[in-house]
């Protein structure tokens, strides 16, 4: 089997990731499987090789080693796999799956409100042609009208798509009303992360996929590409959130719980023995480093709730 890491450098990783990071690796190395490592770095404004530098200095401190992948190998990071995007959004279009949008971020807003349960938006589909001459002349004239080039966006099923998650169990999810017709390529041109992500987890053959909960509303896009696309999905299982004591999900803010400040009061046991507590790996707070864990770990220690932390 075949695990990953497919971490953001976006900043210094906080204890949230290095959660999710042990934890993949744990699953994958208790299978004695492989663990990549994939640098997302497709918002160009946000990502900076130097974070991912980083990022895999404190892997590798934290004894969380991986098998292929990281910076140096230009395969394993999106921005430069822009040829692979490509040639999966050709076959969809050739599907006639895709339709070009010119929504800016503005009118999609001002049309709906926010799905209720999760505050995401579900597109409704002001651009999504419906077969008739009326709106198809709407169109052309909504594109001559449109100052930018068009986003692309794939054209959702009204279906619902069941999974079982490896730990929050049995999912359900209606497509066309849970999720809608979604981006794939910004307006901007930069790649949407529902498309890379499947196009990279199908070509890097990773068999399961581990990473937060904040992700699970993403499965059932996800699933649809690979279905679409022809390829087999790998398998899910999704994390509880680690959150700061005003219960928001850690982030950049939380400075505190930034690796950067983290190696500077702790050793790499302390950190990796803290998170074990939390995952109910181990019973008492105390050091461990990552290899000793493989034998402990199983899906049904952790826990489903989020996790509180103190900074
Ligand atoms: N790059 C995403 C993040 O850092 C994770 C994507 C994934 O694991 O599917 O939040």
């Amino acid at each position: 089997m075949t695990g990953r890491f497919a971490p953001s450098p976006t900043g210094r990783m906080h204890l949230g990731n290095v959660y999710s990071a042990l934890l993949s690796w744990l699953s994958a190395r208790s299978q004695g499987g492989n663990w990549l490592l994939r640098i997302e770095d497709l918002d160009p404004q946000r990502s900076h090789r130097e974070f991912a530098e980083q990022l895999e200095d404190d892997l590798r401190w934290l004894g969380l080693t991986w098998d292929m992948g990281g910076t140096h190998d230009p395969l394993y990071v999106q921005s430069r796999r822009g040829h692979f995007y490509e040639e999966h959004l050709e076959l969809l279009q050739q599907k006639g799956l895709t339709y070009p949008c010119y929504c800016s971020r503005a009118d999609i807003m001002a049309t709906q409100a926010p799905h209720e349960s999760d505050g995401r938006v579900v597109y409704r589909g002001t651009c999504r042609p419906d077969g008739t001459p009326e709106k198809a002349e709407w169109l052309r004239r909504r594109a001559l009208a449109c100052p930018h080039a068009p986003a692309t966006r794939l054209r959702v099923p009204d279906c619902d798509i069941r999974f079982t998650d490896l730990h929050y169990g049995a999912q359900s999810f209606n497509l066309a009303r849970q999720c809608g017709d979604f981006i794939l390529r910004r307006a901007d041109g930069a790649w949407a992360y529902q498309l890379a992500v499947v196009v990279d987890d199908a070509l890097m053959h990773v068999t399961e996929v581990v990473r937060g909960r904040d992700l699970l509303q993403s499965v059932p896009q996800q699933l649809y590409l690979y279905e679409t696309l022809g390829y087999e999905a790998p398998r899910f299982g999704h994390l509880p959130l680690l959150c700061n004591t005003a219960g928001q999900r850690l982030s950049k803010r939380d400075q505190s719980l930034h690796m950067g400040i983290l190696r500077q009061s702790f050793r790499a046991e302390e950190i990796i023995g803290r998170l074990a507590h939390h995952a109910g790996l181990i019973d008492r707070c105390e050091p461990v480093s990552a290899a000793e864990l493989i034998p402990l770990f199983r899906w049904d220690k952790l826990p489903m709730d989020d996790i509180i932390i103190a900074g």
